[in-house]
């Protein structure tokens, strides 16, 4: 893609193909499969059509090579219909991520191509029982045997990891290493023998997607799968697959706050109290303005961290900025949306009630947000040291 007209030319016709799959295949069955928990796997066939699950992978291998900035927007897009569809390729494309950015070019080779027509989908497993934001006390276990690690231990809040193939896990290749990162590898396991996968997990919201518990019972990985061929680099691995994966989050937090926003300007014109539509009352007038502020706010971060992102270097702190904006504009604007909807906002035919019960996830996964503070504050004095 040569000059910039074409880039834009170029996303301009994805996002409206992505605009297309939402109103004709997502648009109309969310609500059904979302009040089931159902898995969609019709969806899921249209959006391997569509190339998403090689959204941001090469085209050397195979995928469509978008931009952040291009990827972000489609996540927005999708959130704004149903954040559990987004979900689906979102932490394989983290996954993914690493791989290219790490693996070794074998690894590339083998995995990427089917990465990224979807037929070997993924997950990134990182949380366990007893640890989630302090990941360097992870226990799961893999031990050296000639060429398999032998892994042992239990993963959970695990995303994909019933419908998906494959998975990026966070283990520890020495449990002694001082500092404990110099332990902690990232290998690919792809589903057989020794990995058994425990509870489905019921939650609140982002239903209809998979999130369950993994048993590791003697699981024998092939010691090629190891991530870059090197031990104790799985922490800085995954870290760097996490910006991405924020970078997501925020657009997601973009896309539920949008959609609240965008049903709340449109009930607040056709309800009527007091003879006349209470768009028309200044106390809806100031949530309406609030709400859209946030959204245009949290659409310009997300895509200035996008942007930090595409340039290749160290982004976390913008990741995290966005991250942190944009989820809590999406927490914030279901709410308001709720209390402009009255009643109609707390009943399961309208969709705010979803909106408003996915949206806390985004506070949590990739990262809490208290989490994201640390991160900026770290950040910011290390870029300016006196
Ligand atoms: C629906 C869902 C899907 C998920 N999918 C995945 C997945 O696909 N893969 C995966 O690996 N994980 C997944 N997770 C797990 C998620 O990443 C973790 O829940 C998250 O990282 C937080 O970890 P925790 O729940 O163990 O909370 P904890 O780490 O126990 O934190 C508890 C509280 O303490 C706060 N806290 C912790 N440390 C600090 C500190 N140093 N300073 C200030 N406050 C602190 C946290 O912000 C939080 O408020 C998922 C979770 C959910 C709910």
């Amino acid at each position: 893609m040569d000059t910039i007209e074409d880039r834009d030319a170029h996303e301009a016709l994805i996002l409206d193909s992505v605009d297309r799959f939402l109103e004709r295949d997502v648009k109309p069955f969310a609500h059904e499969l979302e009040a089931n928990d159902t898995y969609p796997d019709e969806i899921v066939d249209k959006m391997k059509e569509l190339g998403l699950f090689g959204a941001t992978i090469a085209p050397e291998y195979g995928g469509l090579g978008l931009p952040a900035t291009t990827y972000s927007k489609i996540v927005e897009r999708v959130s704004a219909v149903w954040m559990s569809v987004s979900g689906i390729f979102n932490s394989h494309l983290i996954m993914a991520a690493a791989v290219e950015r790490f693996g070794t070019e074998a690894q590339k080779q083998r995995y990427l191509p089917r990465f990224a027509t979807g037929e070997l989908r993924g997950a990134i497993a990182l949380t366990e029982p007893d640890c989630g934001t302090d990941l360097q006390a992870i226990r799961t276990q893999a031990r050296r045997d000639g060429d398999v690690y032998v892994v042992n231990g239990t993963k959970t809040w695990i995303t994909n990891s019933i419908h998906g193939h494959i998975l990026a896990v966070l283990v520890k290749t020495d449990a002694n290493a001082e500092p404990r990162h110099k332990g902690m590898s990232l290998l690919l396991v792809e589903k057989g023998a020794g990995l058994r996968v425990g509870r489905k997990l019921e939650k609140l919201g982002y239903r209809g997607i998979d999130t369950a518990e993994l048993l590791f019972e003697d699981c024998r990985v092939p010691a090629e799968n190891l991530i870059g061929g090197e031990e104790g680099k799985g922490l800085r691995q995954i870290m760097s697959g996490l910006e991405l994966g924020r970078i997501n989050v925020a657009a997601r937090g973009v896309g539920i706050a949008r959609a609240c926003l965008d049903e709340a300007v449109a009930y607040s014109q056709t309800r009527k109290t007091f003879g006349k539509p209470i768009c028309e009352h200044q106390s809806i007038q100031i949530k309406l303005a609030d709400m859209a502020t946030q959204v245009e706010a949290a659409r310009l971060l997300t895509e200035f961290a996008a942007k930090a992102y595409d340039t290749g270097r160290r982004c976390d702190m913008e990741a995290g900025m966005a991250k942190l904006f944009a989820t809590e504009a999406a927490l914030f604007n279901s709410l308001e949306a709720m209390r402009i909807h009255g009643a109609y906002g707390y009943s399961k035919e309208f969709n705010i009630e979803r909106y408003y019960r996915d949206a806390p996830l985004l506070a949590i996964g990739e990262g809490t947000n208290e989490l994201q503070r640390i991160v900026i504050a770290r950040q910011l004095i290390k870029r300016n040291p006196v």
